[in-house]
């Protein structure tokens, strides 16, 4: 069990003020000039070390990722921060945003600097309107401190830190259509290369970090890699925010060590599965996006990259959503075909066709009124989607379809015999 001491985020529930003095009394902005004096390579290396994995769903190494910037260029550099968190189950950011602005804010002076960049944008959704308001607040705070600005907490580095709202398209949480956004067009993606740590902002050297993957690393930097590193088990290191939704007692945000078994994650924090554990049908472990997994898995996967890849899911934005025996699991996932069919930006033909497609059939095999070969269509289908599309969006929308055939295919059969009278 992670102990207190160990959790980067004292204040997630909102016990005391999202304010900068009460921020500074959980230990924000603790003299921040001497942190970045120890220079950007020491901060790119240090990260790497301490095994941070972004957090925004992919799990990329952070400090990898920023030493792709270039050490010199001619052209600005920025980060963007993704704070559009639309995965359906998904809501860990906006209580970081809540409750922890200021970490939020000290990690983007502190990334900045080590990806060398001047300006960093924060790019919310829309929705989240209270949230932007909260976080506004935190940054003119910070700018009427001296933390931001020229000289930004007496580190001798300029910085400006901007707050950007979205319009709420699921979309726009990618990499590449957030910035497409921020440059004021449609949310499209963009192909890939060049990625945005040779030409994203502006066309400029740009890296984007999901909020969590921001607002740990002051607490990393500070306490050191090696103590980050030694919470979880290796390659899956540090302690995550998962989010737990659906037919569980208590649902809740936890911040908990990486790789705890997903039953005691369910049973010690939210309350356990409405029914107990044995009413338990299936788990989705880590938002809309990723395969579920049937009842005999989630009794000892573990709650990690590695575990849940092994297990053909993912740990995604860690966002569990949880259903018991009372769910109709098809219904259920034909839901989600339905928001990844509204969802799709419509450039590539795979997906802008194949979701729908997808989407239609998951209604027939809803009703049983489909053939038992139309089951292996519809896998074929989703393979012919995943990967073969300009964002991951298409294989999102592949992936839950082919985790319900993998393991409930018996009872989609069932319903269409039933449903013929055989
Ligand atoms: Fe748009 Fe879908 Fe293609 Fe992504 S995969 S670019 S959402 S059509």
């Amino acid at each position: 069990m992670l102990a207190e001491k160990d959790k980067i985020f004292p204040n997630l529930y909102g016990d005391q003020p999202a304010a900068l003095a009460s921020a500074k009394g959980r230990g924000d902005w603790d003299n921040t000039a001497a942190l970045l004096a120890k220079g950007r390579e020491w901060f790119i290396e240090e990260t790497k070390r301490s095994g941070l994995r972004g957090r925004g769903g992919a799990g990329f190494s952070t400090g990898l990722k920023w030493s792709f910037m270039p050490k010199e260029s001619p052209r600005p550099h920025y980060l963007v921060i993704n704070a559009d968190e639309s995965e359906p189950g998904t809501c860990k950011d906006r209580d970081i945003i809540r409750h922890e602005p200021q970490k939020l804010i000290e990690g983007a002076l502190i990334a900045s600097f080590a990806i060398g960049a001047h300006a960093c944008y924060i790019y919310i959704r829309g929705e989240y309107f209270r949230e932007a308001e909260v976080l506004q607040v935190a940054i003119d705070e910070a700018y009427a401190a001296g933390l931001l600005g020229k000289n930004a907490a007496k580190s001798g580095w300029d910085f400006d830190l901007y707050l950007h709202r979205g319009a709420g398209a699921y979309i726009c949480g990618e990499e590449s259509a957030l910035l497409e956004s921020l440059e004021g067009r449609k949310g499209f993606p963009r192909m890939k290369p060049p990625f945005p740590a040779q030409m994203g902002l502006y066309g400029c050297p740009t890296t984007v970090n999901n909020v969590e993957s921001i607002a740990v690393v002051p607490t990393i930097l500070r306490r050191g890699a090696d103590w980050f590193a030694g919470i979880g088990r290796a390659n899956n290191t540090g302690t995550k925010i998962f989010c737990i939704s659906g037919h569980v007692n208590h649902p809740c945000n936890v911040e908990a060590e990486m790789g705890i078994p997903l039953r005691e994650l369910i049973d010690r924090y939210a309350g356990g599965v409405r029914g107990g554990w044995d009413n338990l049908k299936a788990i989705i472990p880590g938002g809309s996006s990723v395969p579920l997994l049937p009842k005999s898995v989630c009794d000892t996967v573990l709650m990690d990259f590695d575990s849940l890849k092994a297990e053909k899911s993912g740990l995604g934005t860690a966002a569990v959503i949880v259903m018991d025996q009372s769910t109709d699991v098809i219904k259920a996932i034909a839901r989600l075909s339905k928001f990844y069919m509204h969802e799709s930006c419509g450039q590539c033909t795979p997906c802008r066709e194949g979701t729908g497609w997808m989407w239609r059939m998951m209604e027939r095999l809803v009703k049983g009124q489909a053939r038992i070969e139309d089951i292996d269509l519809l896998e074929e289908v989703s393979h012919q989607i995943e990967g073969h599309t300009i964002c991951a969006l298409g294989d999102a929308a592949a992936w839950p379809v082919q985790g319900l055939i993998r393991h409930f295919r018996g009872e989609i059969e069932d319903r269409i015999r039933l449903a013929v009278g055989k």
